[in-house]
């Protein structure tokens, strides 16, 4: 897909949320929220769905929580225009309540054509009904911060998901605030392997091995020298990547079939 047959496609699908009727949430909204970002990221963020001031701007991700969520992209070098960013469910569920499970059935089409369209490597979930969409059964006290492989069927074919808290709950619980600073920081190395999966360099086992726990901080010396900053990668999509030849390809072709003896292999 070009980026702007990209982009069409994703206002295709942003014109049909603003005009779903498909469950009660549409009755009260003010303006539904299809989402927004660079059509050409390979970072999606999911929410929940809006709150009171998505839901008057007709944008994700505006009010306090929307805050938060600046200053976490911020901490990595990223902007939320480099990325996209979505909601489980596209209209404000009334009071700010838990978006039920019928709500988010009739809304899921939409989140799954757009990540079909975006085709991100990375997907970030915020919260527990975003991580539920694409790790059900999951708690998020104990998968934040860490990485799956997307089930293709979430229309997510080829991305790690990774899991976070959502900043609304960052805002109300410091500890949160700071493991949510932690776990962002890993976000650039897991876009890192995402890319190398989806250029075909799974590692030995097949897993991905995404941003070990950091090690334990090295006893000070007096003459340590600054690490240097780390280089963080640009969310946006990447030039198609070549596919790595298999080794049967990189054997070496000769025109003397007798030349091509078993002795040969094992040179490689
Ligand atoms: N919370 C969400 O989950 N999504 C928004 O867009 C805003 C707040």
């Amino acid at each position: 897909m070009t980026p702007d047959e990209r982009r069409a496609a994703l206002e295709q699908i942003a014109n049909e949320v603003r005009g779903c009727t498909g469950c009660r949430l549409h009755e009260g909204r003010t303006r539904a929220v299809p989402g927004e970002g660079d059509p050409d990221t390979e970072v999606v963020f999911v929410g929940e769905g809006p709150g009171f001031n998505e839901d008057r701007e007709g944008r994700p991700f505006v009010g306090r929580a929307g805050g938060l969520l600046v200053r976490l992209l911020g901490s990595i070098g990223w902007e939320r225009e480099d990325v996209f960013i979505t909601n489980v469910v596209k209209c404000r569920p009334p009071d700010n309540r838990d978006p039920q499970p019928d709500e988010m059935a009739a809304c899921a089409p939409f989140l799954r054509r757009q990540l079909a369209v975006l085709d991100p490597a990375v997907v970030v979930t915020l919260g527990r009904f975003s991580m539920g969409t694409f790790l059900p059964g999951a708690r998020i006290g104990q998968v934040h911060g860490t990485t799956s492989p997307a089930d293709p069927e979430t229309g997510a074919r080829d991305a790690l998901v990774f899991a976070m808290y959502h900043p609304a709950a960052a805002l109300r619980a410091p500890a949160i605030e700071r493991e949510s600073f932690e776990d962002v920081s890993r976000v650039p190395a897991v876009l890192l392997r995402a890319r190398e999966l989806r250029a075909g360099q799974p590692d030995a086992d097949g897993v991905a091995e995404v941003a070990p726990e950091p090690a334990a901080a090295p006893e000070l010396e007096a003459e340590a020298a600054p690490e240097p900053a780390p280089v963080v990668p640009s969310p946006a999509r990447q030039p198609a990547a070549q596919p790595v030849p298999s080794p049967a390809a990189m054997r070496p072709t000769t025109a003397d079939p007798a030349a091509d003896d078993a002795s040969q292999l094992t040179l490689f």
